[in-house]
């Protein structure tokens, strides 16, 4: 089997794995503790923040440590809500973020705030000019993914954070950078963003485990009731060798970055080529994108059938994103990107990893013919 789906989730790198065996083992105290136990286990703690920091660049106290990325998108955006409503309840997103931002600003519309959901190109790009003509007096926070889980376009955070520092600095600006960390440069401070997410499982580190970067001066509502550990904004015990885990593989991320995306690259562009080269299929990703996604519809065959004909002759895939890879709706970020229902209920996605090569890209491609020349008979017309 050869797996091409990392942007779901990544196998965990073995080192991590190691350490954070280590640590469960070993330095098991509960980090508030203030006995030795504790002690140990607020050392590693701390380390892993400021590694964590070092990585994007910005000072350790403005880590918070979460369960994932989820949870960091949700606390981002409910909290900056709740805790600044008196300022004004009006917030801009897009139409095409993952669904634990999407749901969340719902939420918030269910709740009595007002959400401009910002429509995409055919490309599924918003522009700089599109969220400075969205602002208004009242605006409290700008959301945004700096790459789409399903496509890869890159939106230009850095841009369209430059600008609303200059042109409306009391509002509040939050990147979702789970799908760009190791990718891209991630540098969310020096983009005048306030907020930033992102998740360890997909860059080599473990599941359940994620941070909220909060710009210094920044208030958030918590939306766990508890203790007052992570600053007060996220109540509950650090889960410490999942945390040391995610800093180690953040470190490794950005140390690869360069190399990975030069590698990722070149593959991503001959996958490219070879699928625009397949009768039927319609590329939906653009070379511009992120290194490792390539995402493209299949019209005429239902993308679960794509699936499960690719996994038989040995290639994982996925459909949509992996969270609503079970829904039987079509893709939500093509139908915003303007595709018709079949080719947005016939997408499929490819994710690259590191280890990936040039062997494995011809057993890809070989596979991708073989799949719609048997399919081909079945095609709906
Ligand atoms: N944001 C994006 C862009 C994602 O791709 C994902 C995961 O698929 C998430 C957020 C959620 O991350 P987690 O799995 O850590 O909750």
């Amino acid at each position: 089997m050869k797996y091409f789906d990392y942007a779901a989730t990544t196998p965990p790198d073995s080192d991590v794995v190691r350490t954070m065996a280590e640590i469960m083992e070993a330095h098991y105290g509960n980090p508030s503790s203030i006995h030795g136990y504790g002690e140990r286990a607020d050392q590693l703690l701390r380390r892993a923040r400021s590694g964590c920091a070092a990585a994007l660049g910005v000072k350790p106290e403005e880590i918070v440590f979460t369960s994932g990325a989820t949870e960091s998108n949700n606390l981002a955006i409910k909290g900056v809500a709740l805790r600044y409503q008196t300022r004004g309840k009006h917030l801009i997103t897009t139409a095409t973020e993952h669904a634990s931002v999407y749901e969340s600003f719902l939420q918030l519309q269910q709740w009595g705030w007002e959400v401009t959901w910002l429509p995409v190109d055919s490309d599924g790009r918003v522009s700089t000019q599109q969220v400075m003509d969205a602002l208004r007096p009242d605006t409290v926070l700008v959301s945004l993914m700096h790459v789409n889980n399903e496509t890869g376009i890159i939106h230009p955070v850095a841009e369209i954070g430059n600008r609303l520092k200059s042109a409306a600095p009391r509002v509040l600006f939050h990147v979702d950078g789970v799908q760009a960390f190791g990718k891209l440069e991630a540098k969310p401070a020096s983009w005048g963003a306030d907020l930033y997410s992102l998740s360890a499982h997909k860059i080599r580190g473990p599941k359940g485990a994620g941070l909220l970067y909060v710009r210094s001066g920044v208030e958030l509502t918590p939306l766990l009731s508890g203790g007052s550990q992570e600053q007060g904004m996220r109540a509950g015990t650090e889960n410490v060798p999942l945390i040391v885990g995610m800093a180690k593989a953040m470190r490794l991320a950005a140390e690869r970055q360069l190399a990975f995306a030069g590698r990722a690259t070149v593959l991503r562009d001959r996958i490219m080529q070879t699928i625009e080269t397949i009768p039927g299929l319609r590329m939906n990703s653009r070379k511009d994108g992120a290194p490792h996604i390539i995402h493209f519809s299949y019209p005429g065959m239902k993308a679960e059938v794509a699936l499960h004909t690719l996994e038989q002759l040995g290639i994982i895939v996925s459909t949509q994103s992996a969270c609503s890879s079970r829904s039987a709706e079509p893709s939500r970020v093509l139908l915003a990107m303007g595709r018709d229902a079949a080719s947005a209920s016939g997408g499929l996605r490819i994710s690259l990893g590191n280890e990936h090569t040039e062997e494995d890209v011809a057993l890809l491609e070989q596979a991708l013919h073989q799949m719609v020349a048997q399919l081909r008979p079945l095609e709906r017309r």
